[in-house]
């Protein structure tokens, strides 16, 4: 919940974005629909205000979100940046826990002094509080229940398309409202985003009822990955480039997937470990971008290992007793409590032998 502390961050924002005129907005990398919709409901409240905006996502936009209003309008690339004639007053980075995860530019948007103020809005509870403003609220279900708030404030009307872009980052953020961060506000505030002409039925076709037969088929081989240790408490699967390459399916098709791991009944990890590479193939090569972070904690190798190290990106959810976040963290990843991620070079053998008996050490 909002507290005093909050609401005056949020009032320092406002009135920093008020007086400028330029202002560039930018969420992570494989981004979801909260980060995309966050990202677009963000800009067109802004451009409300007469601010001009650039949205910016250096991923492919999934195509389940390509029906959300002003899609197109993200950019993937800043010339701009890397010709160092930064004309934006503000950066406001969406749904980043740390200045990395928007990806190559990261670095670019993180280094101080560059005549901008940095805008942090977030929600995971290893937020970094990068940036001049930090507008972190733990105990919101979405970034875009942290946008709405900001919206309504700035005295913006909500108009379908903005609350269509919130909507669909509250309903994807909660798991359609079976998630532990579904909250009071996920309800109201989807409530009233109906209210302002938001279809649900339509928002849920585009968003979970379009999958490509490709997507089923690599559902279908990941299934077959599926394997509980540790009397039933830990679950993982598997996916490697081949299964992408046999269903010619891409990282955006596997978000979700875990939530099969995570639903058997007693198990208190579930693990997905999915294969990231390089360009030609278009796939989590934003994920593969990212400098594998400084790491406190070591996979631990199968004993006489010689297996070849590949890139791999690691979803970790808990029921709620054991604190992912902090797992992630130690591998130079982040999220929340209940949901985290990290990247890692390793190979497939040393990386689910590693999990497993770091698994054995925490479930209990
Ligand atoms: P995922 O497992 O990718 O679905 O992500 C679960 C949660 O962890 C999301 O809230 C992500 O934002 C966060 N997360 C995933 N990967 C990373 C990473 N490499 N660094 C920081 N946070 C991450
Ligand atoms: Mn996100
Ligand atoms: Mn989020």
């Amino acid at each position: 919940m909002f507290n005093v502390q909050l609401m005056q961050v949020m009032e320092n924002i406002i009135r920093y974005l008020k007086h400028s005129e330029n202002v560039l907005i930018a969420s992570h990398v494989n981004p979801d629909g909260d980060a995309v919709g966050s990202l677009i409901a963000m800009g067109l409240a802004l451009n409300a205000l007469n601010i001009k905006t650039t949205l910016y996502n250096e991923s492919k936009i999934p195509t389940v979100y390509c029906f959300l209003p002003s899609v197109a309008r993200i950019v993937p690339t800043l010339d701009n940046i890397q010709n160092s004639t930064f004309e934006y007053d503000a950066a406001i980075v969406l749904d980043c826990g740390d200045i990395q995860r928007v990806g190559k530019m990261g670095s670019e948007l993180g280094k101080s002094g560059s005549g901008f103020q940095l805008i942090n809005i977030d929600h995971h509870i290893t937020n970094t509080y990068f940036g001049d403003f930090h507008l972190i609220d733990i105990s919101a279900c979405a970034t875009a229940e942290i946008i709405y708030r900001l919206i309504k404030k700035m005295g913006v009307p909500i108009t379908s398309a903005i609350a269509t872009c919130i909507y669909t980052g509250i309903l994807t953020d909660t798991g359609s409202f079976r998630f532990s961060n579904t909250n009071k506000a996920a309800f109201e505030i989807c409530n009233e985003m109906v209210a302002l002409g938001v279809d649900p039925y339509n928002v849920a076709k585009h968003v979970y009822g379009r999958y490509s037969m490709g997507r089923l088929k690599l559902l279908n081989l990941a299934l077959d990955t599926l394997e509980v240790s540790y009397n039933g408490k830990v679950s993982m699967m598997t996916i490697t480039r081949d299964m992408f390459d046999e269903t010619g399916t891409q990282a955006e098709d596997t978000d979700g997937l875990i939530n099969y791991a995570r639903r058997i009944k007693d198990v208190k990890l579930a693990v997905l470990i999915q294969e990231c590479w390089l360009p030609d193939c278009q796939l989590p090569v934003s994920d593969y971008h990212i400098p594998v972070k400084k790491q406190q904690s070591e996979i631990k190798k199968r004993p006489g290992s010689v297996a070849k190290n590949r890139n791999f990106h690691v979803s970790l959810r808990s029921d709620g007793t054991i604190d992912v976040a902090s797992i992630a963290a130690n591998f130079g990843g982040g999220g929340h409590r209940t949901a985290a991620g990290f990247n890692i070079e390793s190979s497939i053998s040393d990386l689910k032998y590693g999990i497993f008996n770091l698994a054995k050490e925490i479930v209990n």
